[in-house]
């Protein structure tokens, strides 16, 4: 839809909280900003974190990722905005991402990889900066084979309102009537919007759908009271069916955020470190099934 579109959608969405993320270290090393989980925040049912990675700006040698390690039972999202990063899994499986690249991988019964830095940001240094997403699987998908879906920047889908003050990325989902690439195992929003000075739009987001939104530059107004959402927070999203977005006219500099949101699985969640199931017995197996090398290991 446009931003002329907005009247009668129906029920405009408020913010419910806004919850600041927090800079700590990560896998091997590397930093991130996380808004969930916290102690205070466990998930936002079907997504189980959200990471920032970076921005930091690396010397030769220094940059540093997540070596070898398991998942099983959820998705994760990688998504890069700068920089470069090379993944390899256990079942030979191997990439890597540049700036505005998207891996979905479903990870389901389960791999050992590694996600870390480029040969070249490693060796040169260089500029890292993007995200990784844990979405949750329904119990009848957590045992599927795994599958990686993997788009090139310049094939994720891109559009403007007609003023052209607000562009989104369709990762998933759909947005001001373009459709993403992205084929999910339950219904997902995933967009990387900019907002300029002045823009609004008013986005049909569907009622069973819950989710957030991560500004992670400048400050965007958010919901139908347009809460300020500073940079590096997210704003988790009351019901309804529509979300206003917006950066008013007055500000210094664009907004760039995330929205994130999919119909919850409302199933009960057994999580330990990479493994995510729905009891503790499920999660004694992952751990047995990794130990015995039943997920497999990266060849040197
Ligand atoms: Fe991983």
């Amino acid at each position: 839809m446009s931003s002329g579109e907005k009247a009668d959608l129906g029920a405009r969405r408020l913010v419910e909280r806004v919850v600041a993320g927090h800079r700590q270290f990560e896998g091997g090393g590397f930093v991130v900003r996380r808004p969930f989980p916290t102690q205070r925040l466990d998930m936002i049912d079907p997504f189980l974190l959200l990471d920032e990675m970076g921005p930091a700006d690396y010397g030769p040698g220094e940059a540093v990722g997540a070596p070898e390690h398991p998942h099983r039972g959820f998705e994760t999202v990688t998504y890069l905005l700068e920089g470069e990063m090379e993944h390899r899994d256990s079942a030979g499986h191997q990439g890597r991402l540049g700036p505005g690249d998207v891996q979905w991988m479903t990870a389901g019964a389960g791999l050992v990889h590694s996600e870390l830095p480029s040969k070249r940001l490693l060796e040169q240094g260089g500029r890292l900066h993007g995200f990784q997403l844990w979405v949750n699987l329904p119990r009848r998908d957590k045992a599927m084979r795994p599958r990686y879906q993997e788009i090139p920047g310049d094939r994720i889908p891109e559009t403007e309102t007609p003023d052209g003050l607000a562009k989104v990325r369709v990762i998933a989902g759909r947005a001001l009537g373009t459709q993403a690439l992205i084929e999910t195992r339950t219904p997902i929003v995933l967009q990387d919007w900019t907002l300029k000075p002045g823009a609004s739009v008013d986005l049909p987001l569907a009622e069973d759908h819950q989710g957030f939104v991560f500004v992670f530059s400048g400050q965007a107004r958010v919901g139908a009271l347009a809460a300020a959402v500073p940079e590096g927070s997210a704003a988790i999203l009351g019901p309804g069916d529509v979300l206003a977005l917006g950066v008013p006219d007055s500000a210094s500099e664009p907004a760039r955020l995330l929205l994130c949101a999919g119909i919850p699985l409302r199933e009960p969640v057994a999580r330990h470190g990479p493994f995510v199931m729905n009891t503790r017995e499920e999660i004694d197996q992952a751990i047995e099934d990794y130990q015995a090398g039943r997920m497999g290991e990266l060849g040197r």
